[in-house]
């Protein structure tokens, strides 16, 4: 097997681009896949600051990795979620990346700021552990993002990630979900624009491209992920992968070309909606936020002594 594009041999093949690659030009690719996916959807803008969201696993670190090798300004946000030996593994990972590479590493731990971690702010709310994650990784992205002067927050969802969502979408028509599922969201409202490069790129890419540049990340799971449908809705895909290689990223880019557009009126419904959190001055369709209901579900029995808001 030889390299597509030096003829050396190959370390990698890629079905879907019916491509192998030598290491150095495998590099190649994942850079040149981010780099188009920040020209064709105008993720970010010259001068512009980026905040990447870096959880510690292998897509935030390489995104972090491929935009500091781009020349983007790029800092790192570490979120600690309370979630036991896994967030103080995952952070040591973080930390060590951002030491590597001199990039500055922001960090917002969530029990000490709101006196609470997300297993039992989950609990305590009558959540599911990703939903009380996912509003509180979104809430306080943007909030760092807006309080450090960032312009752009950089997500690791890559191609596999995105596909999934869709397939989960889909299957249950959420059509407002399905409205925001795009590369870009704009900035908006109190919200700075959210952007996910690796689009063009999938998990196993992202896991070869962390071995051949040396990056150390988390690779256990998140005790909490199980059950998450997500899993279940990847699984499915790789099967149809597997016997026809290439469907993935032609469902997502299919539906971006010619799906999406047909769900923006009711984004842009919720959008006219929005009011200010009572709060804490976040954007929100209700009196409070979701963040702000969570903090009070799991702290109330506290008095919330620690609770910070902006
Ligand atoms: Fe958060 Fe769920 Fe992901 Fe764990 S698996 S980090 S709880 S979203």
């Amino acid at each position: 097997m030889k390299c597509r594009r030096c003829r050396q041999p190959a370390v990698i093949e890629l079905r879907r681009h019916n491509a192998a690659f030598c290491p150095e030009c495998f590099l190649h690719h994942c850079r040149s896949q981010v780099r188009r996916s920040l020209e064709d959807f105008h993720m970010i803008g010259e001068g512009e600051r980026v905040l990447v969201a870096v959880s510690g696993g292998k897509d935030s670190l390489a995104l972090w990795d491929i935009l500091l090798d781009l020349g983007v300004a790029a800092d790192g946000l570490y979120l600690g979620l309370g979630i036991g030996d896994y967030s103080d593994r995952s952070g040591e990972f973080a930390r060590a990346f951002a030491s590597g590479r001199g990039a500055r590493l922001i960090e917002v731990d969530i029990p000490s700021a709101y006196g609470f971690g997300i297993p039992e702010g989950a609990a305590a709310a009558r959540r599911v552990p990703c939903s009380a994650c996912g509003l509180s990784k979104r809430h306080l992205f943007n909030q760092a993002a807006v309080e450090g002067g960032y312009d752009v927050v950089a997500t690791g969802h890559n191609l596999d990630d995105e596909a999934a969502v869709l397939f989960g979408n889909v299957l249950r028509w959420s059509t407002e979900y399905l409205g925001r599922q795009l590369p870009v969201l704009p900035a908006a409202d109190g919200f700075v624009r959210k952007i996910k490069p690796l689009v063009r790129l999938g998990e196993r890419e992202m896991a070869a491209y962390c071995v051949l540049r040396g990056i150390d990340y988390i690779v256990e799971e998140c005790p909490m992920a199980e059950g998450n449908k997500h899993l279940g809705y990847k699984d499915a895909l790789n099967a149809v992968e597997e016997t026809s290689p290439g469907s993935k990223a032609a469902f997502y880019f299919g539906f971006l070309d010619r799906g999406a557009a047909h769900f923006a009126p009711e984004v842009e419904a919720v959008r006219q909606s929005l009011g200010t959190c009572a709060a804490c001055g976040s954007p929100t369709t209700g009196e409070t936020c979701s963040f702000c209901r969570l903090v009070d579900a799991a702290t109330a029995p506290l008095q919330a002594p620690t609770r910070r808001r902006r």
